[in-house]
């Protein structure tokens, strides 16, 4: 049995079934809650490992619980969403909402975000005080300021490095583009949007082995990007 516990947020009795017969058949410890309040309860009582959270409840908008949520606990949350709600995601995502899944999603990509979250929290725990990061091909080491491909140091600008290192110490996380422009330039204005994109274009060019089908940094069409662990 996976001691992994996952705790289910939503109150669509369809898509929870379904959710919860995945994760049973899969070997995942669960609990369930129907509204935020339920939610509360069963996190304070219960500490799950990681919640995934449909942002529509009927009790209480979900991006005011990850809010609350956040101002104690840490938890991995992934946020379940209608396609329609773009900007409750992204909104979702900068409360501190660590990814989100579309409905309707697959099995599969339910299974991917779980194993992605145990993977990060695993890395998490055993290197909190390394200073290399390796993902695949791709090295960083923090503490020299360098980033490697196959061995090969890359020639990245500060801010290509800079956002690179946030892609890493997130891996796994989608990070909006708010997220990314204010770490970068401690703003967001439309020109920063259109900047970032350049700088993405170009630290993929480093990075990638074939841009147009990324394999470190996936982009999330309307919110930003993530890293993916290879
Ligand atoms: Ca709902």
């Amino acid at each position: 049995m996976n001691k992994f516990v996952v705790l289910v947020v939503e109150d669509d009795k369809l898509i929870l079934n379904l959710m919860t017969t995945t994760l049973g058949i899969h070997n995942y410890k669960y609990l369930t809650a129907a509204s935020a309040s339920d939610a509360l309860l069963q996190i304070t009582s219960h500490n799950p490992d990681v919640i995934f959270l449909d942002l529509g409840l009927p009790d209480m908008d979900g991006v005011d619980l990850i809010r609350k949520i956040r101002t104690w606990s840490a938890v991995p949350i992934i946020v379940i969403s209608a396609r329609s709600e773009d900007t409750d995601k992204i909104e979702a995502l900068d409360a501190g909402a660590d990814d989100y899944l579309t409905k309707p999603f697959s099995v599969d990509e339910l299974l991917a975000r779980l194993r992605v979250t145990q993977r990060r929290l695993a890395a998490s725990q055993g290197n909190m005080n390394s200073h290399i990061f390796e993902n695949g091909d791709l090295k960083v080491d923090f503490a020299a300021g360098t980033a490697y491909m196959n061995g090969e140091e890359l020639a990245l600008t500060p801010i290509e490095y800079k956002l690179l290192c946030l892609f890493c110490k997130n891996i796994g996380k989608t990070l909006t583009h708010t997220y990314l422009t204010d770490a970068i330039w401690g703003n967001t204005f439309d020109s920063d949007l259109a900047s970032l994109r350049v700088f993405m274009a170009s630290l993929r060019k480093k990075i990638e082995k074939d841009t147009t089908h990324p394999q470190y940094i996936q982009t999330r069409i309307g919110v930003g990007y993530r890293m993916n662990r290879l």
